[in-house]
């Protein structure tokens, strides 16, 4: 399709051809098959409905160009909500002053930009989900920090290209590639690769189910704490946050993990950051955020109980569980509360791989 006729019709009330986004679909993946229908590089395509150049350079996915949110439901006739839900502002529990950080925003993997350009491996993919597309789309819920997992492939998530290790740039594949899935830098296509399959094992399932609860309270705004009692989601997050902080940046996390790995039977790991500066949950692989969320998921199953004795055996303090948390929840407080005043005081770790308790009715360990 000539670009002048593109351009041209572009600029029209209605865009001639207006996709609709599939369902749980990426804004950025939406926009890059629009500017694919249109036989526009996605670069282009960005720089005549933004407005502005180097449209990509921005992070279009937290949904904050309203803008562009408009001219995208009157150009395509696609309805408001639907637009929003292709963005994170759309999820009704995401803790919307994470979005407007100008720095990292939390629970969304990070973009890295560096030179102009992305690269960090801020988009997963199933390869089988992307296999079973009519036409191949990225998922909102891939760019999640807490998502690792296919549900429905029971595989782990892939977020390079498993052939060159490039990030997954659909916005830089060239437009005669044949798919969006194909590499931007080899041209490796997505949906040839092969995902780590899931073991059946106890924590393997927690971890899809701890996700599971995680996506469906950010769009509910409610998390089941326990049975009995839901909390809001983003206080949830800023508990989970917290807690991943002390497994992996703080001062006793080295000691925590291998304690940690070391009782549910998992090898140690040591998060790999990209640099020694900007440690966080979304700078780090799909690869250690699986194993981080398989000791969370773990740590905060059956609240508080298993929260209190874990502390308890790692002996953590209530300075250790407080400190850097500005406005803790109440129910967390009251947790730290019990460990603060020696419940469960006398469980340690034994060995690795297996725990000495003094109250051992209370422990449900199921790998
Ligand atoms: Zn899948
Ligand atoms: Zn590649």
């Amino acid at each position: 399709m000539p670009n002048a006729w593109c351009d041209a019709g572009l600029s029209g009330r209605f865009w001639p051809l207006h996709l609709k986004p599939y369902n749980n679909e990426l804004l950025s993946s939406w926009l890059v098959r629009l500017s694919r229908a249109y036989g526009m590089e996605a670069s282009r395509f960005g720089a005549s409905i933004g407005r502005y150049s180097a449209f990509w350079n921005r992070d279009v996915d937290k949904g904050l160009d309203d803008t562009l949110l408009q001219s995208l439901m009157d150009r395509t006739a696609t309805p408001p909500a639907r637009v929003l839900e292709t963005t994170f502002s759309g999820y009704r529990g995401f803790p919307i002053p994470e979005l407007y950080s100008n720095g990292l925003s939390a629970w969304i993997l990070s973009i890295g930009l560096r030179d102009g350009r992305r690269h960090r491996p801020w988009l997963q993919y199933c390869p089988y989900c992307l296999q079973e597309d009519v036409d191949p789309y990225f998922r909102c819920y891939w760019r999640l920090v807490f998502v690792t997992v296919c549900a429905p492939h029971h595989c782990r998530l892939l977020d390079r290209c498993v052939a060159c290790a490039a990030p997954c740039n659909i916005h830089q594949v060239p437009r005669d590639a044949d798919a969006i899935t194909c590499c931007y830098r080899c041209q490796f296509d997505a949906r040839r690769s092969w995902a780590p399959a899931l073991d059946h094992t106890a924590g393997r399932h927690r971890v899809m189910q701890f996700q599971t609860l995680l996506v469906e309270a950010l769009r509910q705004g409610w998390y089941p704490l326990s049975q009995a009692e839901s909390v809001s989601t983003e206080e949830y997050l800023y508990v989970l946050q917290q807690l991943g902080r002390l497994l992996i940046t703080r001062s006793r996390a080295q000691e925590l993990r291998r304690g940690f790995c070391g009782y549910l039977g998992e090898p140690y790991f040591e998060p790999s950051f990209p640099a020694s500066r900007g440690r966080a949950l979304e700078v780090l692989s799909v690869a250690d955020r699986f194993t981080l969320l398989l000791l969370l998921g773990w740590w905060l199953d059956d609240w508080p109980d298993q929260f209190v004795a874990m502390c308890a055996m790692a002996r953590l303090t209530r300075t250790d569980l407080s400190s850097h948390f500005s406005f803790p929840p109440d129910w967390y407080e009251e947790a730290v509360g019990q460990v603060a005043r020696g419940r469960f005081a006398g469980m340690k770790f034994a060995s690795y791989g297996a725990v000495r308790s003094v109250d051992s009715g209370v422990m449900h360990q199921s790998l």
